[in-house]
């Protein structure tokens, strides 16, 4: 399994290359310059021996190679514990190196997997596998998707991708909690965000890491959301005990404002879409809706409302009005 899974995605990753080099070329020598690309990771401590690694608040592009993401990183007594491995092989390894840089010598004892979106799981490549876990669901959503996903990804950031392949966790969580190096981590099993959603605190320093979630000044993404479930999410990660939440994308949170801010604009975007489907507005009439000024300075909020209308609306149009059996 493993051995058809790494020649897949050799061949993808061959073909890509091929495809990227191939626009590359030098117009009036013919010979290729390969682009020195360098993601510029800066670790961020957020509390005690707890470092984020803030991605941009945008969306994927050949600039930024896909850096959008917040990975996190927490020294533990005997080693070092990592939260998403980024959306590249190359981020992996400039992750890995930050993580060395500032704390030397410290074994990465485990990568958790917050769920199956590329930017937070394809930097796996560079941990070992058996240190990498998330919930059994998320482990089958990257088995069934993550080949496409990777694809996408290089698609929509081009030579960043060289050399990634989709590697999924080697440990599926189980237990609502766990000890590693030393410091205990709490498991909450959620979803609506994806179908499987893993939010993990640090019982020592408070730090609630809530995965996709939670966004926070940054726009939410819906591909495959499922708006009532995430809702009840956010509800349950709302009553948790917590010193900071660290969204998936966006600001750090000391406050919750960043669950009640998805909460808000979930519930903009769900009641928004339901009311203009029933009153027969067309996809592109519903896109030109115009956003809420409370939300006008979230970032990526018009291109993100734009994508939001594509994957639910059509949904929508069917759960409102079905099909009439005439006989
Ligand atoms: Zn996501």
């Amino acid at each position: 399994m493993k051995n058809n899974r790494n020649r897949r995605a050799g061949s993808y990753s061959r073909r890509h290359v091929l495809q990227l080099l191939a626009g590359t070329a030098c117009a009036c020598c013919g010979s290729v310059h390969a682009n020195k690309l360098a993601y510029d990771l800066t670790a961020t401590e957020i509390a005690s021996g707890t470092w984020a690694v803030h991605g941009r608040s945008e969306y994927f592009t050949l600039e930024n190679g896909g850096n959008i993401v917040n990975v996190a990183f927490i020294e533990v007594p005997d080693g070092v514990v990592v939260v998403d491995s980024g959306p590249s092989r190359r981020y992996g390894e400039a992750l890995l190196q930050l993580i060395e840089k500032t704390v030397p010598g410290k074994p990465v004892l485990r990568v958790y997997n917050t769920h199956h979106h590329p930017d937070h799981f394809l930097g796996n490549q560079v941990f070992d596998r058996t240190v990498i876990a998330a919930p059994q669901q998320v482990i089958d959503n990257i088995l069934a998707e993550g080949d496409g996903f990777a694809d996408n990804m290089y698609r929509l950031v081009g030579d960043w991708m060289r050399g990634t392949a989709p590697i999924a966790p080697g440990l599926a969580l189980e237990g609502d909690s766990e000890e590693i190096g030393g410091r205990k981590f709490s498991l909450f099993y959620l979803s609506g965000h994806t179908s499987s959603d893993l939010v993990i605190r640090d019982d020592q320093t408070g730090v609630l890491f809530s995965g996709d979630l939670a966004f926070y000044n940054r726009a939410p993404t819906t591909p495959h959301a499922q708006i009532e479930v995430w809702q009840e999410s956010l509800q349950t990660i709302s009553a948790l005990d917590r010193e900071l939440i660290l969204p998936g994308h966006g600001l750090r949170d000391d406050s919750g404002a960043s669950i009640e801010q998805t909460a808000d604009y979930l519930d903009w975007l769900h009641r928004g879409l339901s009311e203009a489907a029933a009153s027969g507005l067309t996809m592109n009439e519903a896109m030109a809706l115009p956003v809420p000024a409370r939300f006008q300075s979230i970032d990526v909020v018009q291109t993100e409302y734009q994508r939001s209308v594509v994957h639910m609306y059509l949904t929508l149009e069917d759960d409102l009005m079905p099909l009439i059996d005439v006989k």
